[in-house]
C-alpha cells in the first residue's frame, strides 16, 4: 500500500483545515458513505468548488493507496461533536476507509494502516472510535450490521491480531550474561525465552579462543588444555 501526503491548503474554503493544533489521543474510523469515490477522489473533494460542507478528514484508504489530507497533528472537522476541546475534531485523527473497489482489499489496507499508527504511537486498540462514539453518527456504515457492530469487533480483533503479529517479530529484549561471576557487556539479548550473546565475549570470558571461518560460517571455541 502507498502512503502519500497532500495537505489541503491553510486556506481551503469553509475553514476544512482550521490550523488548530492537535495532540491527538485516539484514531476515529468512518466508511466515506460513497460507493464510487477512491482516496483521490475524497481528496480531491476536499478542495472541489462545488463542496459546500464544512467537513474533513486526515487520511483516507482505499484498495491501492492512503492519502493524508491533513498533517496529523492539526484538527479536522470529521466527528461532528462540535468544536470544544475534548470534542473528536479537537483530539483525534480521522480515517475514512473507501467503499469503492475491492472493499476486502481495503479493509486489509485500513487494518495495516491503524495498526502501524497504534504502534508508532505505543498505543492499543482501546484507542480506536467509531465516528458513532462521538455523535451517534452510523459510520462506519460498513460495520454496522443492523446496530449489532460485528464488523467494528471484527475490525478491531483484526487490528489487535496485527499489533500482537508485529510486536512478535519484533520483540527483543534485553538480558545479562554472567560468566565464572564476571559479568559480560550490555549486548545479551532475550528472543523468545532464548538469550543470545556474542560467542566472542563468552569465550573470552571463558579463557577459550575464538576462531571465525568466514567462508563455512562456522566459530570455533577452544579451551585450553582440549585436543
Ligand atoms: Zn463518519
Amino acid at each position: 500500500m502507498i502512503y502519500r501526503k497532500d495537505h489541503i491548503p491553510r486556506n481551503t474554503p469553509h475553514k476544512r483545515r482550521p490550523g488548530y493544533a492537535m495532540a491527538a489521543t485516539t484514531l476515529t474510523i468512518h466508511n466515506t458513505g460513497n460507493e464510487s469515490s477512491n482516496a483521490a477522489g475524497e481528496r480531491s473533494w476536499l478542495t472541489n468548488p462545488f463542496n459546500v460542507r464544512q467537513a474533513s478528514y486526515h487520511i483516507v484508504v482505499d484498495e491501492r493507496e492512503a492519502v493524508e489530507c491533513l498533517p496529523l497533528n492539526e484538527s479536522a472537522w470529521h466527528s461532528g461533536d462540535g468544536s470544544g476541546s475534548r470534542s473528536g475534531n479537537r483530539t483525534s485523527i480521522g480515517i475514512e476507509i473507501c467503499e469503492s473497489g475491492n472493499y476486502a482489499q481495503t479493509l486489509e489496507n485500513a487494518v495495516t494502516l491503524v495498526a502501524g499508527m497504534l504502534k508508532e504511537r505505543g498505543w492499543g486498540v482501546d484507542r480506536l472510535r467509531r465516528h458513532y462514539d462521538w455523535s451517534g453518527k452510523i459510520c462506519p456504515r460498513l460495520m454496522y450490521d443492523g446496530g449489532k457492530w460485528t464488523g467494528w469487533a471484527q475490525f478491531k480483533a483484526l487490528v489487535n491480531l496485527k499489533l500482537n503479529e508485529e510486536e512478535r517479530d519484533m520483540r527483543v529484549d534485553k538480558a545479562s550474561t554472567v560468566i565464572n561471576g564476571n559479568r559480560l557487556g550490555d549486548d545479551s539479548v532475550l528472543i523468545e525465552g532464548r538469550v543470545y550473546v556474542p560467542l566472542a565475549a563468552v569465550g573470552k570470558a571463558l579463557g577459550a579462543s575464538v576462531n571465525w571461518n568466514n567462508v563455512t560460517k562456522t566459530v570455533t571455541l577452544t579451551t585450553k588444555g582440549a585436543k
